[in-house]
């Protein structure tokens, strides 16, 4: 079913469908017993058939919202979405993402951020045990400026961008209970050979090896069309099933098609579909801007029920 044979009610649900921080508990009751997962903390839709849903941000609507299979979805541990009609399960979807809410998102908010310090092995990371999450991509971007948008601080990040501290592992502890973790920017055209290789072993080793870490955030620039580096990096986390949620930034920038340039849902598209044979099933993917705010608060969310999730097992 395409888009345009849903009743335009789908639509106006769906744009309601933001939930605000300010409600720190979803009462999203599960009919049936909580299915176990293994492992990994993604599940898949395979019995269920294929309803494209609109996925989109409404403050852009002269675009055609994009399209989301459900077998596309993320749908976390412990969630069921067998009983649910089109409209409630659009209604549970986080905007601009393929991230169903879960029973676990709560407790999202950003009260307090602190940076800790930073490490250029895993092993002299943190040991306190709490629950946390790497952000990583390309140089430029956009992780400093979305790690701030995450804090509400305007200068955080900087501490990762001085010198001696772009090539190491950055803990910043949020709450006092979990952490943002600030990984270096991969892809810079002038490092020399041996460094790009050094980097490349030392993240590879923490992701890896470090216990408490609960989902890499794979930044991706959704102004651009897909890079190789990008897919490679992606590829690796897949077939190293290392958790991954793909953040699509600068999701603000868009081109007009009549210059040639494509718009962040094309590239999005085209990212997925290039990257769908590295995994078992769809990982999370979200939209965002730290121009407009926009995804920062269902990103929150969605590390909120990754971590309380991660916490309870
Ligand atoms: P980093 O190198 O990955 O830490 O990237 P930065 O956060 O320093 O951003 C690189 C450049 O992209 C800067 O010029 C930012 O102003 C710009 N930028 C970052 N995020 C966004 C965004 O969401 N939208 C737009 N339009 N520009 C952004």
């Amino acid at each position: 079913m395409i888009l345009a044979q849903l009743p335009r009610l789908h639509l106006s649900i769906f744009a309601k469908s933001h939930f605000s921080l300010a409600s720190s508990h979803f009462n999203l009751i599960n009919p049936n017993p909580p299915v176990k997962l293994a492992k990994t903390l993604f599940s898949s839709l395979a019995t269920v058939e294929p309803v494209p849903l609109p996925v989109s941000d409404s403050s852009h609507l002269e675009d055609a919202p994009m399209e989301i299979p459900l077998d596309k979805l993320f749908i976390p541990p412990e969630t069921d979405i067998s009983g649910d009609d089109p409209s409630r399960l659009a209604a549970r979807i986080l905007k601009g993402s393929n991230i169903v809410l879960s029973k676990y998102a709560r407790d999202a908010q950003v009260v307090q951020a602190d940076y800790v310090k930073s490490s250029v092995r895993t092993e002299d990371c943190p040991a306190d045990g709490l629950p946390e999450f790497a952000l990583v991509g390309r140089s430029n971007v956009g992780k400093s400026s979305l790690l701030n948008s995450l804090v509400k601080r305007k200068r955080l990040a900087l501490t990762s961008k001085k010198p001696g501290k772009t090539q190491c592992i950055n803990h910043f502890r949020i709450n006092d209970n979990w952490y943002l973790v600030d990984l270096p920017g991969y892809g810079y055209a002038s490092a020399p050979h041996e460094l790009k290789k050094d980097w490349n072993k030392f993240t590879k080793d923490y992701f890896l090896n470090r216990s408490t870490l609960v989902s890499v955030f794979l930044l991706v620039d959704a102004s651009l069309p897909a890079k190789q580096i990008d897919l490679d990096y992606a590829s690796w986390l897949g077939q190293n099933q290392v958790p991954m949620t793909m953040v699509f930034t600068k999701c603000d920038k868009r081109k007009k098609k009549k210059n040639g340039g494509k718009k962040p849902e094309e590239n999005i598209k085209e990212f997925q579909d290039l990257i769908q044979g590295f995994f078992e099933t769809t990982p999370p993917w979200i939209m965002t801007s730290s121009v407009t705010n926009q995804g920062r608060d269902e990103i929150l969310l969605h590390m909120a029920q990754l971590r309380n999730y991660w916490l309870k097992h």
